[in-house]
């Protein structure tokens, strides 16, 4: 499997579990805490030591970053389980709570997930926002499901500003993949 054509600069990351276990079926969006270049953001996770990383980033200015090939396991979202299957999203963001996120930045994650679902086989984007409803959801061969870090780990992430528009998100990008 190809990564996104959005991307504009790769920059692999060490840290990652090679290719992943479970075929994809979720989408998690981060936030990255800082209102960073793709370049900046990729350097967060290009040191051993650090073990994290994320499959995709997306700078203040929108531009979408590669950090580890969407068929491998990114350690990103305090979950093995979860990482196993989900393409993860590090979006630049403020320092501090709600976390918010430019205009540029919402739109690249929209265009996004758009592609990956398309590129992945999915025709609905789907998000439920308690988190044992959508854990115990079964997704359908043709579904994507958004999930949260904060459903693994005691952290806000994505934060509230972008936690309170993954209805938008999700009606955004299935509107998009309807056409
Ligand atoms: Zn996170």
């Amino acid at each position: 499997m190809a990564n996104s054509p959005l991307v504009s600069y790769t920059r692999l990351s060490p840290n990652h579990s090679g290719r992943r276990t479970h075929a994809i079926d979720r989408i998690t969006p981060h936030a990255v805490v800082g209102q960073l270049s793709v370049e900046r953001i990729c350097d967060c996770f290009k040191d051993s030591g650090r073990q994290a990383s994320c499959n995709y980033c997306i700078g203040a200015d929108g531009r979408i970053g590669l950090c580890v090939d969407e068929q491998n396991r990114s350690w990103c979202s305090s979950s093995r389980d979860n990482d196993q299957r989900a393409v993860t999203i590090e979006c630049a963001s403020d320092l501090t709570e709600p976390y918010t996120m430019k205009p540029e930045v919402y739109a690249a994650l929209v265009d996004l997930c758009v592609d990956i679902c398309r590129r992945n086989g999915k025709k609905k984007l789907v998000w439920i926002a308690v988190r044992d409803k959508a854990l115990s959801y079964e997704v359908k061969s043709d579904e994507m499901l958004l999930t949260v870090h904060r459903w693994f780990a005691r952290k806000s992430c994505p934060g509230n500003w972008l936690f309170r528009k993954l209805g938008d998100l999700a009606q955004e990008v299935n509107s998009r993949l309807r056409v």
